[in-house]
């Protein structure tokens, strides 16, 4: 059905994420030593304001998962939402900050594609062994659980059931939760994206969202990359609430999250260290400064929280 083949294209998605990753740390934007175990080979070239473009999604919202997991001295759980084959996991636990239980959430098949790299690459399965305590590490075709890490198959539209499995898999919803979304609410209708961040925003009281995608999407340069996006049989279907800064804050306002901001990828770039950026400025030469302009204006971080523990999390910021 038309249904079917348009999850099919947003599951195809993740590989292209994964491939552009890749790509940029052989590069040497930033080190990721797991992603080679997810993506057979480093691909085609990728042009130096894409590599750029990605450099500041990673180091822009890893700055903000950091600062989570500082301000709660990991004494908290995260929930990637859509996570495709992201490797933030393996990366956490080498830099000691492993929140104390590590959710992952995608589509069935994308999730079983993950668990049989994990099950096949001893660098990927070793953390999740040494960080697990019993024998009775759960591991099958479509969800991993062990006592850190759990990887589940569901569809963030049904709710209903995306409660019922992370209840199921220990989810703790008295404990500061980091939610994170990648690329993954533009894919969905804006009404299935806000109910979902409605639920986060009902079943956590100390929590924050991450939300990192699409902005701006009215001018020109907009419709050019939503038709490049269909040519690829994808549909941004939640495209509408990518207008502005402020109906990207607004999904956030009007369900229930207490503080609110949203800043274009433009400006996370001028305020991440300053002295990467002049490194990485510095491995490929960029000849359109205005194409990374123009490019990092359509996309953007926006974060919200809710405090009841009181630990300060309306200060987490660039
Ligand atoms: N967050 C990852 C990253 O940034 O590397 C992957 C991003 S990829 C562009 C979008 C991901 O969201 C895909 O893996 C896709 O399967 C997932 N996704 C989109 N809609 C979803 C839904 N309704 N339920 C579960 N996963 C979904």
């Amino acid at each position: 059905t038309d249904t079917d083949n348009a999850d099919e294209a947003v599951r195809a998605t993740c590989d292209d994420a994964t491939t552009c990753k890749r790509f940029a740390t052989s590069k040497g934007y930033w080190k990721d030593p797991y992603i080679q175990y997810f993506v057979r080979s480093v691909g085609d070239r990728k042009a130096p304001e894409i590599n750029r473009g990605y450099y500041a999604r990673v180091q822009g919202v890893n700055h903000l998962l950091d600062a989570f997991l500082r301000k709660t001295q990991c004494d908290c759980q995260v929930i990637n939402l859509g996570a495709g084959l992201d490797t933030t996991f393996w990366r956490l636990k080498d830099e000691n900050l492993m929140p104390r239980k590590f959710f992952e959430v995608d589509f069935p098949t994308v999730v079983a594609r993950k668990i049989h790299n994990i099950k096949t690459k001893p660098p990927l399965s070793k953390p999740i062994i040494e960080t697990h305590s019993t024998d009775s590490l759960l591991l099958d075709a479509h969800s991993l659980e062990s006592d850190r890490y759990c990887i589940i198959g569901a569809d963030l539209r049904d709710l209903s059931s995306l409660d019922e499995k992370l209840k199921k898999f220990q989810l703790n919803p008295e404990l500061p939760t980091l939610l994170l979304s990648e690329c993954v609410l533009v894919y969905m209708t804006p009404s299935h994206s806000s109910n979902l961040v409605h639920w986060a925003a009902e079943t956590f009281h100390t929590a924050m969202f991450i939300n990192y995608e699409q902005v701006n999407m009215s001018d020109r340069f907009g419709q050019v990359m939503i038709e490049n996006l269909q040519r690829r049989q994808c549909t941004l279907a939640g495209v509408e609430a990518c207008q502005t800064l402020d109906s990207q804050k607004d999904r956030f306002l009007k369900t229930g999250w207490e503080h609110v901001d949203a800043l274009d990828m433009m400006t996370v770039y001028t305020m991440l260290p300053q002295d990467d950026v002049a490194r990485i400025e510095r491995l490929e030469f960029l000849d359109e400064k205005e194409l990374l302009q123009q490019l990092l204006q359509h996309y953007n971080i926006c974060w919200a929280t809710k405090d009841k523990l009181n630990l300060g999390l309306s200060q987490l910021a660039f």
